[in-house]
C-alpha cells in the first residue's frame, strides 16, 4: 500500500481551459458552444473555472464575446466560483458591472515577459494593477493574481526565485488572496519546484493561499504537481484536453490536461470531486466541435477503453 502520508487528502482542481486553454488555440468557438463547455466542467465537479477575459475584444479575438459569455451565464457566476482576467482598470469595470465575484491579474516574473504580453516594465505592470486589486477587494471580490515564467523564460533563461518572490510580495502587499506560479514554457523539473516553495515560504507566504500551473512541454507536469502536492500546495491549475498551446514554446504541449490531473489524483485517494468519466465525455464533445485531437493522453485511453467495450 503506498504511503500517502505527506499528501493532501482533498485538492482544488482550477480549470483553465475556457480562458487560459482557448486563448491560445487558433480555433474560435462560438460563443454557444463555450457556454456549453462552461455548464458541462461545472457539472463534472470542477469547483473553480476561469472562463474568460476581458481584454480590448482586437487583442484576443478567440475571447471577444467577453460580455456576451457573462450574460448567458449569469446564473452560474452565483452559484460557482467562476474567474475572469481583467488587464487593466477598464477590465475590472466591465467585470463588475457583468457581476463577477472573482477577477485574475497576471504579473510577469521577468522584464522580457512583461515587455512582450504585457507592453510594460515589470514595475509598471504592477503599479497598474495595484489599484485594480485594491478596488476588487475592497468592492468584495476576490482576487488570483498569477506570476508568469517562474522557472525560466524563452528570452532571458532561467529565473532566480528572488524575481518571483519579489513579484509574489507586492501583489499580496495590493490584496490578492490567491497566487497562481506559472511555468509558462513548462520548462521546471521537481528540485526547481521545491526550491521556490520553499523561497516563497522564506518570505511568509502561506502554501495555501498558492497554487501551480504547469505546463507539460518537457513531459514534467504531473511530477512537478506531485512535488508541490507533497510540499503542502493543494490548488492545481489544469485545462480541460490540455487546451492551450505554448506560443512561446512552439510546442503542441501546453496546459497539463485536466484528465491527465484528474486521473492521477483519483489513483492517489485524493478528493478532487470530479466525475472521471463526465470528464472524459465533454473532452470527446469537445474535440468533435473544436476538431482538435484528444490531447489528454488519459482521455485518450478511456476513451479507446470504452470503444473496446461496446
Ligand atoms: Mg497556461
Amino acid at each position: 500500500m503506498f504511503d500517502r502520508s505527506g499528501l493532501p487528502s482533498a485538492v482544488t482542481i482550477y480549470e483553465v481551459g475556457p480562458r487560459d486553454g482557448l486563448q491560445n488555440e487558433t480555433v474560435i468557438l462560438p460563443t454557444a458552444v463555450k457556454v456549453e463547455l462552461i455548464e458541462r466542467l461545472a457539472a463534472s465537479g470542477l469547483p473553480a473555472i476561469e472562463i474568460t477575459s476581458l481584454v480590448r475584444p482586437d487583442k484576443v479575438p478567440a475571447l471577444a464575446d467577453a460580455e456576451e459569455l457573462l450574460s448567458a451565464l449569469a446564473p452560474l457566476l452565483d452559484s460557482h466560483r467562476m474567474v475572469v482576467l481583467v488587464p487593466n482598470q477598464r477590465g475590472l469595470d466591465r467585470a463588475l458591472s457583468a457581476g463577477v465575484r472573482e477577477v485574475a491579474v497576471f504579473a510577469s516574473a521577468t522584464e522580457s515577459f512583461a515587455k512582450a504580453n504585457l507592453n510594460s516594465s515589470v514595475a509598471e505592470s504592477l503599479a497598474t494593477y495595484r489599484p485594480v486589486i485594491e478596488q476588487a477587494r475592497a468592492a468584495g471580490l476576490l482576487v488570483r493574481g498569477y506570476i508568469s515564467m517562474c522557472f525560466g523564460d524563452p528570452w532571458e533563461g532561467k529565473v532566480s526565485t528572488g524575481q518571483v518572490t519579489r513579484v509574489a510580495e507586492s501583489l499580496f502587499e495590493f490584496g490578492i488572496t490567491e497566487l497562481s506560479l506559472g511555468d509558462t514554457i513548462g520548462i521546471a523539473t521537481p528540485g526547481e519546484v521545491i526550491n521556490l516553495l520553499d523561497a516563497l515560504d522564506s518570505r511568509k507566504i502561506a502554501r495555501s493561499s498558492l497554487a501551480v500551473h504547469f505546463h507539460d512541454t518537457y513531459g514534467q507536469a504531473l511530477s512537478n504537481t506531485l512535488t508541490a502536492l507533497l510540499e503542502g500546495i493543494t490548488t492545481v491549475d489544469s485545462s480541460i484536453a490540455g487546451l492551450g498551446g505554448c506560443p512561446f514554446a512552439k510546442s503542441a504541449t501546453g496546459n497539463l490536461a485536466t484528465e491527465d490531473l484528474v486521473w492521477q489524483l483519483q489513483g492517489l485517494g485524493i478528493v478532487t470531486g470530479v466525475d472521471l468519466e463526465a470528464l472524459i465525455d465533454t473532452s470527446n464533445w469537445l474535440s468533435r466541435k473544436t476538431g482538435l485531437p484528444l490531447r489528454s493522453k488519459a482521455a485518450i485511453a478511456l476513451s479507446n477503453r470504452k470503444d473496446g467495450s461496446k
